[in-house]
């Protein structure tokens, strides 16, 4: 079993978790880790705590002291990050097959693979965790859809990344999905405007720390009311998550909590035949083989 690191609130204020193999929460801040007592409050306190804290938390997962275990009923999971500090980093169009079917939705038959990956941000405000709902943005979108996408958290500082040392600057994996404007980001050019819509960035459920996880290839898929809609590979990447970390850091520092969002695969509603859009009531559920399934209902207004 892999670790789940959570974030969730009980009534009492947001705090940094473990969920457990029955649905039970370790509270990080009830227990104290060594000398580090008070360091793991929220999940930006754990990834700064280190590698120490990470395995003294796990330890704690295997053999829970009773007095810091919650109730499944007791707590609400929230987006492992529900506030990042910056903006969540994204790639556009970094599936090969993904970047063909956008074409074709342009006439374009024969892809040329993009050279360098295509950086744009989603606002912090935007993030959502797992069973909340997306809304529907109905007038000011006719063709809301999903991306299911693996999502780098950065745990250590760092500016010109080499490739070969990208891995080390993540703390964890875990699942978004890049809720866009399809009219929104075609109409504006630059895709800020359909790409950072309220409530458009579900994370979560939980991040896997990096060592516990191949993120360079596992699998990745996302299926409406049921219907598999994107099934394929996180190694089909054009731009791997080593690659994305390297050309994004360069000239540029990322910082611990950072959100690096890696692009989605083949299979996006607006370039189906015929095309479909979100809609009130469809239920969206991303998934990513070795972390787990991120759900959320599309509903009509907020
Ligand atoms: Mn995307």
């Amino acid at each position: 079993m892999t670790t789940k690191l959570v974030t969730f609130e009980d009534g009492k204020g947001q705090r940094a978790g473990v969920l457990l193999d029955d649905g039970r929460v370790l509270d990080l801040a009830a227990v104290a880790i060594g000398t580090l007592a008070g360091q793991t409050g929220d999940m930006l306190s754990l990834i700064e705590a280190g590698p120490a804290v990470l395995a003294a938390a796990r330890a704690l997962a295997a053999e829970p002291p009773p007095a810091a275990v919650l109730d499944a009923g007791a707590v609400r999971l929230l987006a492992p990050i529900p506030r990042p500090r910056r903006n969540v980093f994204c790639v556009g169009r970094n599936y090969m097959d993904h970047v063909a079917e956008g074409d074709r939705t342009r006439g374009i038959e024969k892809s040329e693979l993009p050279k360098y990956p295509q950086f744009f941000t989603k606002a912090p405000e935007c993030v959502i965790g797992p069973e909340e709902t997306i809304p529907d943005h109905a007038g000011v979108t006719q063709w809301l859809d999903y991306e299911v996408e693996l999502a780098a958290v950065i745990g250590r500082e760092g500016r010109d990344i080499p490739a070969d040392r990208a891995l080390d600057h993540v703390f964890g994996w875990t699942v978004a999905n890049d809720v866009t404007g399809r009219d929104l980001q075609r109409r504006h050019g630059q895709w800020f405007k359909g790409k950072s819509l309220d409530r458009s960035c579900p994370l979560g459920p939980w991040i896997v720390p990096a060592a516990e996880l191949d993120a360079l290839d596992t699998g990745i898929r996302c299926r409406v009311n049921g219907e598999i809609r994107q099934e394929s590979r996180t190694s089909k990447m054009i731009f791997d998550v080593r690659e994305i970390i390297r050309q994004l850091s360069m000239g540029f520092t990322l910082r611990p909590g950072d959100v690096v969002i890696t692009g989605t695969p083949e299979g996006v509603g607006y370039a189906m035949q015929p095309p479909q859009t979100l809609k009130d009531g469809d239920a969206v559920e991303c998934e990513i083989d070795g972390i787990g399934t991120l759900r959320n209902a599309v509903r009509a207004g907020l």
